[in-house]
């Protein structure tokens, strides 16, 4: 009810020229903002943490303020486990551990987890996260390059039958949505009992999985579910406690584990804004009721390049096209920077493609409202009709 409010008084709001986040007296006027990350958050939660901010929880002090140690803080952040759990429908054998350092962090703490006594692992290279992971991996033991579509041009992720998976491998390591190029896989690679780690960053919590599938499910949060600062990684029991003593113990998974994710002070706002956004997502209807949602909305917009007839062009095999990420160009590349200009006056902030592509990239998380597509996919056609 009350996001269905927000839509419509968003809707109802004219395009407007006056800059973002204003305030005008109590009124914030916000914008529709298609950042690839961090990215747009729930207008209810960024209201709920504005006016807590002074008192949270009738405390008269924020959680900002708090030690991590105090109980309703641990509280907020076992109640964070449960709900990924619900939302995911996360089986027993697998834990859920919160951490930072982002995905980079992830990068290397895959390796140095899971290598046991083997030495190498396999990579799926199908854009640039993958090849970023593969890179960092290459550090402690030897890259198998399962298979590699970036290097023509990352227009489609590798498919089952492509993979070369040597069973010796420690794991299997892709990328199920590859954020920059706008490729999200149509099916889970089958490692056989090679274990499967994705590294989910821009796709958790934005569509059903089956967990049992995986070894590892990592993310960072400042997409689909918080600021960044914080890491999710839902890893199956009998994948941790395998790090060697040489390495730091804040890369040990065992470290979180043991600590229900306390091991040290972590990012305690983060942590919170998170634990809000969760709570949001279970009361939308959780992850079937917002992948719904997720899948209208990259309708509208590729819906919008399809009917262009070539005056937007996005280059992505149709079945893995993202529906997070919509990466487009304009067949006249000197209209991309009019058309950012006039999204922005309009009311569509943050557009800008990925400075190693180029053109536009529309990023629509789970906390954007399909009025945001509706209103892209709208000033696309407008402008090609003023412009085509
Ligand atoms: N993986 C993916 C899929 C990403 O999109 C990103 C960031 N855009 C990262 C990893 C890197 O995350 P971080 O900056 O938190 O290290």
């Amino acid at each position: 009810m009350e996001a269905a409010a927000t839509a419509e008084t968003r809707a109802r709001r004219p395009a407007r020229s006056a800059k973002p986040d204003v305030a005008i007296g109590s009124i914030v006027a916000r914008v529709f903002n298609f950042s690839s990350g961090p990215a747009i958050l729930p207008e209810e939660v960024l209201r709920q943490a504005q006016a807590e901010l002074l008192d949270w929880g009738g405390r008269g002090y924020s959680v900002v303020e708090s030690s991590h140690r105090f109980e309703p803080f641990v509280a907020l952040v076992e109640e964070m486990e449960v709900l990924v759990r619900e939302l995911l429908a996360v089986p027993s054998n697998y834990q859920i551990l919160f951490m930072q350092g982002g995905g980079h962090q992830q990068f290397a703490m895959v390796p140095l987890n899971l290598l046991r006594a083997r030495t190498q692992a396999d990579y799926v290279v199908g854009g640039h996260w993958s090849n970023r992971a593969a890179q960092e991996a290459s550090r402690f033991c030897s890259v198998r390059v399962a298979a590699d579509t970036l290097k023509n041009g990352a227009t489609r992720a590798p498919v089952q039958s492509e993979l070369s998976l040597d069973p010796q491998s420690a794991y299997v390591y892709y990328c199920p949505n590859e954020t920059i190029h706008g490729i999200e896989y149509d099916y889970v690679p089958a490692t056989g009992d090679v274990p499967l780690v994705a590294d989910a960053s821009s796709q958790f919590l934005s569509r059903t999985i089956d967990v049992s599938r995986f070894g590892i499910v990592f993310a960072c949060a400042q997409k689909n579910f918080g600021p960044s600062g914080l890491t999710v990684a839902v890893i199956r029991d009998d994948l941790i406690g395998h790090c060697s003593p040489r390495w730091p113990s804040m890369l040990d998974y065992k470290s979180y584990s043991e600590t229900r994710s306390l091991y040290n002070t972590p990012a305690t706002f983060a942590v919170y804004i998170a634990h809000r956004v969760l709570r949001w997502l279970k009361d939308q209807g959780g992850v079937p009721a917002i992948e719904t949602r997720n899948i209208e909305k990259a309708t509208l917009v590729y819906d919008a390049i399809d009917r262009s007839d070539g005056f937007y062009v996005n280059r992505v095999a149709r079945a893995q096209r993202s529906r997070m990420n919509v990466p487009f160009s304009l067949r006249d590349d000197r209209l991309t920077a009019p058309f950012l200009a006039e999204a922005e006056q309009g009311g569509l902030a943050q557009l800008k493609g990925h400075r190693t592509v180029g053109g536009v990239r529309a990023s629509m998380y789970n906390a954007m409202p399909v009025e945001g597509a509706r209103r892209l996919a709208a000033f696309m056609q407008e402008f090609q009709r003023r412009h085509g």
